[in-house]
C-alpha cells in the first residue's frame, strides 16, 4: 500500500496519516518531521532547511527528494507507505513516480483532505507542539491534559514558527501555487480521491478506510 497524501498545511492529513499507518502497519513518512528532527540534532541538513521553513517556504526539491528517496528505500518500506508533506511540487512527484516505475511499482492513491483557507489559518493558530518528543496537539481539538505540557514526553509545548498567522498565510499561498498543481496530476493519472476534511477527524478517517478498502 502506497499513499500519499495531498492538502493544505492544517488540514489534518498528518493527523490522518498517523492513523492510517497504525491502521495498516506501514510506515508514516513525514518530511516535515524529518526536516525538524534535523534541526533538533542541529544537522547540516536542519540548519539549511530550518532558512525556508521558518519564511513558510518550500525547502529546494534538491535536499527534499534524497532524503525522501532514502527514506523510502529503508528495509521498513517493502510494504508500503504513508508520505505526509511529499510531493509538495510537481518535480518532486516526477522524481518519485519515476524511482518507483524504475522498481516497477506505483502510487496507489493519493487523497487529498479538503479543507477551505478560512478554516486553516483559524486552526493552525490552535496548534501546539513539543520540540523535544514531536508530538502535536490542539489547544480545541486535542488539548494536553495540562495546558502547555505534552501528555507524552512532560516538556513544554510551543506554538511552532511555521504556525503562526503571518506565516500560515505565506504557507497557503505557497501550496496554491506549488502544491495544488498536484491535484490535477494525480487526477490525470486516475488515483487522486478527495475526502471533505471540514468534519469530525473519525468521519474522515472513515472516508478513507472505504476508500483504501477498495484496494482489496
Ligand atoms: P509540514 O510539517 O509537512 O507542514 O512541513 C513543514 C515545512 O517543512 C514546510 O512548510 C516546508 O518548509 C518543509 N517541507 C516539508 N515537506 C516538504 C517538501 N516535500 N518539499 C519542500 N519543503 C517541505
Amino acid at each position: 500500500m502506497k499513499i500519499i497524501m495531498l492538502g493544505a498545511p492544517g488540514a489534518g492529513k498528518g493527523t490522518q496519516a498517523k492513523m492510517i499507518a497504525d491502521k495498516y502497519d506501514v510506515p508514516h513518512i513525514s518530511t516535515g518531521d524529518i526536516f525538524r528532527a534535523n534541526i533538533k540534532n542541529g544537522t547540516e541538513l536542519g540548519v539549511e532547511a530550518k532558512k525556508y521553513m521558518d519564511q513558510g517556504m518550500l525547502v529546494p526539491d534538491e535536499l527534499t527528494v534524497k532524503i525522501l528517496l532514502d527514506r523510502v528505500s529503508q528495509p521498513d518500506c517493502t510494504k508500503g507507505y504513508v508520505l505526509d508533506g511529499f510531493p509538495r511540487t510537481i518535480p518532486q512527484a516526477e522524481v518519485l513516480e519515476k524511482a518507483l516505475n524504475e522498481i516497477n511499482d506505483h502510487i496507489d492513491y493519493a487523497i487529498d483532505v479538503n479543507v477551505p483557507d478560512e478554516n486553516i489559518v483559524r486552526r493552525m493558530s490552535g496548534r501546539r507542539a513539543c520540540l523535544s518528543c514531536g508530538a502535536t496537539f490542539h489547544i480545541v481539538h486535542v488539548p494536553p491534559k495540562t495546558e502547555g505540557i505534552c501528555d507524552r514526553c512532560g516538556k513544554e509545548l510551543i506554538l511552532r514558527d511555521d504556525d503562526k498567522p503571518e506565516t500560515v498565510e505565506k504557507r497557503l499561498a505557497v501550496y496554491h501555487e506549488q502544491t495544488q498543481p498536484l491535484i490535477e496530476f494525480y487526477s490525470a493519472k486516475g488515483i487522486l480521491r478527495t475526502v471533505d476534511g471540514t468534519v469530525d477527524m473519525m468521519d474522515v478517517f472513515e472516508e478513507i478506510t472505504k476508500i483504501l478498502g477498495e484496494m482489496a
